[in-house]
């Protein structure tokens, strides 16, 4: 297992279309370990393949809280196939946009297929938490960032500073002062 290398914005390869995957082995199993071992480490609740570079439809993710025993949940070639007409509004954040959070709006639940570690489909009907980051970990494999979701003025703004920060080559261009609520991933 090795922590990878997150991606940050404006890297150009975070908008790509992920590939399905196309067989459950051994070395997708591995880039599902590396991906556990590098959103751990981030902290983050969330990952999608690509944001350590791979662009393959593999997400991972633990809801749990600090003080609850691990709970690491993989989704294969996720998808979702029902969204409600209800809206739920969270502070996102996500480990390639370090330190910027903002209110995004979304369907407050959804359908999701997927396939699990053994290759098995499954459908789930997530709300909450779990609807949001499943959400936002799938847009990650379509090419889609949450900052697509806020008002064109605050994501122009997101962007000059990232961009900037990828000049200087510091990669966190904003300075945070307070907790983050909801370290999505
Ligand atoms: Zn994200």
């Amino acid at each position: 297992m090795a922590v990878r290398d997150i991606l940050i914005l404006p890297d150009k390869r975070l908008r790509l279309k992920s590939e399905p995957v196309k067989a459950v082995d051994r070395s997708l199993r591995k880039l599902v370990d590396d991906m556990f071992e590098t959103m751990y480490a981030a902290p983050g609740i969330g990952l999608a393949a690509i944001q350590i570079g791979v662009p393959q439809r593999v997400v991972t993710m633990d809801l749990a809280k600090k003080d609850e025993p691990k709970a690491p949940q993989v989704f294969i070639n996720p998808e979702v196939v029902w969204k409600a007409d209800e809206r739920a509004t969270y502070e996102e954040g996500c480990l390639s946009i370090p330190e910027y959070y903002e209110e995004v709006t979304r369907p407050s639940a959804v359908r999701v297929q997927y396939l699990d570690l053994a290759g098995t489909p499954h459908e789930i009907e997530a709300t909450g938490l779990l609807a949001t980051c499943l959400q936002h970990e799938i847009d990650h494999t379509n090419g889609v960032l949450f900052i697509d979701y806020i008002s064109k003025l605050k994501r122009d703004m997101v962007m000059k500073k990232f961009k900037k920060a990828a000049k200087l080559g510091t990669g966190k261009p904003l300075s945070e002062d307070k907790e983050p609520s909801h370290h999505i991933g």
